[in-house]
């Protein structure tokens, strides 16, 4: 069987990965022309951002490629408990504990690059794939601006920009609209030399309603310092360098003061595209047989929840199990796509509900989880046994259900969260 994969991103690479342990031919075609080192690239524009890898994640691409955390490390990257992340939420310095969760810190080009050295598939690069090629009902290979290419089974992997629902309505096929959850988040990223004294992550978080804005400091290879701040609501932070450090300087926390002896090497670069959106595949009538679809070509997550990388390495493993491509097999296999997004989608939509100012109404377990979002930022910062039940659930190592239980239901009753009005207050005494 010979798999083409649309996009060699981290979800197309994945993807190719466990292909090529049943098919007998796995070609991954990517638009960039890619180079053998680390750098940034036109085809993702996000990787110039901050890219945390989520620890489910992290063990999942570990599994795939042994050595891969050793190789990362040996080039630059750092590897640390998750409970030592440094992050600061509206409420105070949330408890720091060793919770045994290893965290990768890298850069997305360098994990990208070493994802890339470490797949057997092909890998065709300056290859712009432009539609879907048919035999009856069935995909049976791609366009691409010089011609077209077969293949028993098409992956689209193409990402954010994928134009699959496009290629499918030329097909007369209708895909369902998305569900779309936008909490207007923008990202504003700059590269500073890193002073000695800095700890390898440290995050200021934003929160619904009071706190838009919001910041990480990440430590990078080539021992530089990636610094993105976020803001949420259409609070942007902006492209000018003084602007830029305007917004540094308004934020809570020390991440302007800990930059008081770093050079900026890179003017500051700007992402604003940052919406959530669902495409339900799994309930297109006529979905085609041969083709499937995974990563953010799928599902796109608000990126300051980090998950998105992550989501797609799930997605990827579906693939050694799952062997049927006909129609309803690749219906099938969007349908199980779709519920590895399902705990990624429920934490980050429901706790995006304080911005999105109702463009989506909530389910009942997004109206859950947002309470209980709230609540948890209190016991945050003062229960250890908390956070780390809480980060085993951020990265998504144990399902969102984890949460819902009686002894952590009692822990978080002890905390009461301050009123609306000192929380205010508190915001307000934020320097603008
Ligand atoms: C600002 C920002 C910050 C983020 N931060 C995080 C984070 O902290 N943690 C995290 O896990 N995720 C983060 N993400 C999300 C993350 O980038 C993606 O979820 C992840 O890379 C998986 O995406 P993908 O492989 O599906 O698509 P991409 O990584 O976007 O790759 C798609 C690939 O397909 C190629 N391509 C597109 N169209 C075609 C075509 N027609 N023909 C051939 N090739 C094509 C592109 O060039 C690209 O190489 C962030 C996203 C943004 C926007």
């Amino acid at each position: 069987m010979k798999a083409v994969v649309i996009g060699g991103g981290i979800a197309g690479l994945l993807a190719a990965r466990v292909l090529t342990e049943s098919c007998d031919d796995v070609v991954v075609l990517e638009r960039d022309e890619l180079s053998d080192e680390p750098e940034y690239r036109a085809g993702v524009p996000q990787g110039r951002h901050v890219h945390g890898l989520l620890v489910r994640g992290g063990e999942i691409m570990e599994g795939l490629f042994p050595g891969l955390y050793d190789e990362l490390v040996q080039a630059g990257a750092h590897l640390m408990d998750a409970g030592e992340m440094r992050i600061l939420n509206p409420l105070g310095w949330v408890a720091s504990t060793r919770t045994g969760l290893p965290l990768l810190v890298a850069s997305r080009p360098l994990l990208e690059t070493h994802l890339r050295r470490r797949v057997t598939a092909k890998i065709v690069d300056g290859v712009h794939v432009t539609g879907l090629s048919f035999r009856g009902s069935t995909v049976d290979g791609v366009r691409t601006r010089d011609g077209r290419i077969d293949a028993d089974l098409v992956v689209d992997a193409s990402g954010r920009s994928s134009k699959l629902p496009a290629w499918l309505a030329d097909a007369g096929i209708t895909v369902p609209e998305p569900v779309v959850v936008d909490s207007r988040t923008g990202y504003a990223t700059r590269l500073y030399t890193a002073p000695p004294e800095v700890p390898v992550v440290v995050a200021e978080s934003l929160a619904a309603p009071h706190h838009p804005r919001g910041g990480i400091v990440m430590r990078v290879e080539g021992d530089q310092l990636m610094v993105t701040a976020q803001g949420a609501g259409g609070d942007h932070p902006p492209r000018d360098p003084e602007g830029f450090q305007r917004f540094l300087d308004s934020l809570r926390g020390p991440i302007a003061e800990m930059l008081a002896d770093a050079e900026p090497v890179t003017p500051v670069y700007l992402f604003a595209r940052t919406a959530s959106r669902r495409n339900a595949f799994e309930q297109t009538p006529g979905w085609p047989g041969g083709l499937v679809a995974v990563g953010d070509a799928v599902c796109v997550f608000n990126p300051v929840y980090g998950q998105g990388m992550t989501v797609a390495a799930m997605a990827a493993l579906l693939f050694r199990r799952h062997k049927d491509f006909s129609a309803k097999g690749c219906r099938t296999f969007q349908r199980k796509v779709a519920k590895t997004a399902k705990g990624a989608w429920a934490l980050s939509s429901s706790a995006d509900q304080g911005w999105a100012g109702g463009q989506h109404a909530p389910g009942p377990v997004e109206r859950v989880f947002g309470w209980y979002l709230k609540k948890w930022q209190t016991a945050l910062v003062h229960d250890q046994d908390v956070f780390r039940r809480f980060l085993r659930v951020v990265h998504l190592v144990d399902s969102p259900a984890a949460l819902l239980n009686p002894v952590v239901f009692r822990r978080l009753a002890k905390y009461s969260r301050p009123s609306p009005r000192r929380e205010r207050r508190r915001a307000g005494s934020n320097p603008r």
